[in-house]
């Protein structure tokens, strides 16, 4: 049967794919990737060669008729992002939602994901979480932060190393006494984890900052 699979690669260790993962993207006619130079990297990897279509936010809407035609005349195909779980804070919520409109059979390959690795290792509530990717950059932003002081349940975020030390000093201002994680480089050689005051942080942090953050800001309850 002609499938879109939607296949979570790793978010920096390449051994972090599972054997389904592999298989699949083995499998399938072509696969669907943001920068095909990072796939090629996973692919080499693993010895698999196979056709990539480049897509990404720019490009997805003219693509999206294009993977789709495909699909339906009898190939599969795989979507993967650049890192993790398509689709999370990642290009493909259009094409998965137009396949199940032209009811193409979807199916969801498993795998990695910082919001949930950074989540399962920060010793913060996860009993009840927002998950909000990444703040807005300029417009918005001090909105959004206002409205997430008022939020009780643990919030998830994403940011990146330009705007992290920015972030924190954000955090402490607006919500000072909640307790937060930073997990920087999950999986990878310099991987780190800490937790305490959005203060604490940026005092611990410095600015020697390099790679990727997930920052988790706990329940209010938490202290
Ligand atoms: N789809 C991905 C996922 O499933 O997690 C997220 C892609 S989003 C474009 C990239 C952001 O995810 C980074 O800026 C960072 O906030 C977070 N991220 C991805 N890999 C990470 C890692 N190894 N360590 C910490 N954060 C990471």
């Amino acid at each position: 049967m002609s499938s879109l699979y939607v296949v979570a690669t790793p978010i920096g260790n390449l051994k972090d794919i599972t054997l389904r993962a592999l298989e699949t993207l083995e499998e399938v006619g072509f696969i669907i990737c943001e920068d095909t130079r990072i796939t090629s990297r996973l692919l080499k990897h693993y010895d698999i060669r196979k056709e990539l279509v480049s897509f990404n936010a720019r490009t997805e809407e003219k693509k999206i008729d294009y993977v789709l035609n495909r699909i339906r005349y009898g190939e599969t195909a795989a979507l993967v992002s650049d890192a993790g779980t398509p689709c999370i804070s990642d290009p493909g919520v259009r094409l998965v939602n137009s396949a199940r409109k032209n009811e193409i059979n979807v199916v969801g390959i498993p795998g990695a994901n910082a919001s949930i690795l950074a989540l399962s290792i920060a010793g913060l509530p996860t009993d009840s979480f927002v998950f909000e990717g990444f703040l807005p950059q300029k417009k918005g932003r001090q909105k959004k932060l206002k409205e997430l002081a008022q939020e009780p349940r643990t919030i998830v975020l994403y940011e990146s190393v330009y705007r992290i030390k920015k972030l924190l000093s954000e955090l402490n201002e607006y919500m000072p006494d909640r307790k937060i994680a930073v997990a920087r480089e999950l999986t990878k050689k310099f991987e780190e984890c800490y937790t305490g005051t959005p203060l604490d942080l940026s005092e611990r942090i410095g600015d020697n900052l390099k790679g990727e953050f997930v920052v988790i800001i706990s329940t209010v309850r938490e202290k």
